[in-house]
């Protein structure tokens, strides 16, 4: 009796893992979670305090569908400065979360039947995302030896005269690797030429430790006009759940989803908002502070990553996520289905340490840990995963 998009769709893994966690605290469990990309930073101060003047102020009212004007002149304000990118105020629209700006984007883009191009390995819910809009996912196979990045001579291979959007993920959850400007522009150049979209998922760029970080609308105003830029406040600003993002495209493209979100969300929350303004506005030294913490976890996981046996990763240099490649252990673990499944599974509930199977980014044989989370956990999660993979590994010698 439901509708048959369901029967295509699976429930996002991550969030799902998140929520057990949540749930095992609860009944008294002691559990490490290293699964959702989740800061633990708290919202800076001053982004609260204009939440909460705009409260004082009685800002509760429907207001602007693409967002309130003071927000989105200030997004304009960091495009400029921060990504040499010019936008006017009507190309930005706000939306609730980048989740949301992601879907708004695939339905002013996309028609049923469209093929979506997605590098693999890739976050979660692109691949749902995509069959919810009855499109079609196509993943492109990357290769470990390139950081699992995009190159052109990839991306030709796989576009048909059914392409419409290809996606980018810069920085990557879950690989942290963070593309070149070389790199990017030979991309874009095949986009330009095969006239394909690009949905470039900026959601991490702020945290980047080598000051590398280039946004894709910034290679040209022809490559411009031919992306969708997402950005979020969840990452950059530790604003998970008051569920703030948005785009920032051509005009026409701003209207179309102008449009939806006229049906379908109205706007997103106005606190939010506000929150957001404050963030962006007052906030640049508490988020630069967070990446600088977030840059000694990432080297603090990455030298406890280099004394483990049985291991490889992909080195990041963005986002707050390690791909860990596991294709040793795969070998030994005695498993039915899926490796990481079953192996994140046991490590859970016998090692009460959540992680995210590889599998729910397309490959798996590998696991991905979040440390967004503080020194003491992720070390203690690591030590953990230590001892289970030599007890799986001693038990086959
Ligand atoms: N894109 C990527 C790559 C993500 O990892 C996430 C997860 N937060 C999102 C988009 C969605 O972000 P939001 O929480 O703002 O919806
Ligand atoms: N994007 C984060 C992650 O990959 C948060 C969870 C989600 O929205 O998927 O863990």
């Amino acid at each position: 009796m439901l509708s048959k998009r369901l029967d295509k769709i699976s429930p996002s893994c991550t969030i799902g893992i998140s929520s057990k966690v949540k749930e095992m605290k609860k009944s008294g469990v002691d559990v490490i979670n290293l699964s959702i990309g989740e800061p633990d930073f708290n919202v800076p101060r001053e982004a609260i305090e204009c939440g909460i003047k705009s409260l004082n102020e009685n800002c509760t009212k429907y207001d602007l569908v693409p967002g309130i004007t003071i927000l989105r002149e200030e997004i304009c304000k960091k495009l400029l400065l921060e990504n040499n990118c010019k936008y006017s105020i009507d190309e930005i629209v706000l939306a609730s979360g980048a989740k949301d700006a992601i879907t708004n984007t695939l339905l002013a883009v996309t028609d049923p039947g469209d093929e979506i191009l997605i590098p693999k390995p890739y976050w979660v819910s692109y691949w749902e995302m995509t069959k919810l809009v009855n499109a079609t996912p196509v993943a492109i196979e990357t290769n470990k030896n390139n950081d699992f990045k995009l190159t052109a001579d990839l991306l030709r291979k796989y576009i048909t005269d059914k392409t419409k959007l290809l996606i980018l993920n810069n920085p990557s959850n879950p690989t942290g690797s963070v593309y070149t400007k070389e790199e990017l522009s030979e991309i874009v150049n095949v986009c330009l030429e095969k006239n394909i979209y690009i949905l470039a998922d900026e959601i991490y760029e702020r945290i980047c430790y080598n000051n590398e970080f280039v946004s894709v609308a910034s290679l040209g105003n022809n490559v411009k006009d031919i992306t969708i830029t997402v950005n979020g406040f969840a990452k950059s600003a530790a604003m998970t759940g008051l569920r703030l993002g948005y785009t920032a495209s051509n005009k026409k493209i701003a209207q179309g989803m102008s449009s939806i979100q006229g049906h379908l969300v109205s706007h997103p929350s106005l606190t939010a908002q506000y929150i957001g303004y404050g963030a962006l506005k007052y906030c640049k030294e508490d988020i630069d502070n967070m990446v600088k913490t977030y840059k000694k976890r990432r080297d603090l996981i990455t030298s406890r990553l280099n004394k483990m046996k049985y291991v490889d990763y992909i080195y990041p240099n963005g986002a707050f996520y390690v791909f860990i490649d596991l294709s040793q252990v795969a070998k030994k673990y005695k498993y039915n289905k899926s490796f990481s499944i079953e192996f994140c599974d046991e490590f859970l509930s016998k090692y009460k340490v959540a992680i995210v199977p590889g599998q729910a980014f397309g490959i798996d044989e590998y696991v991905r840990i979040s440390y967004a989370c503080s020194e003491n956990e992720f070390i203690e999660g690591l030590n953990r995963l230590e001892e289970f993979i030599l007890k799986i590994m001693d038990n086959c010698n």
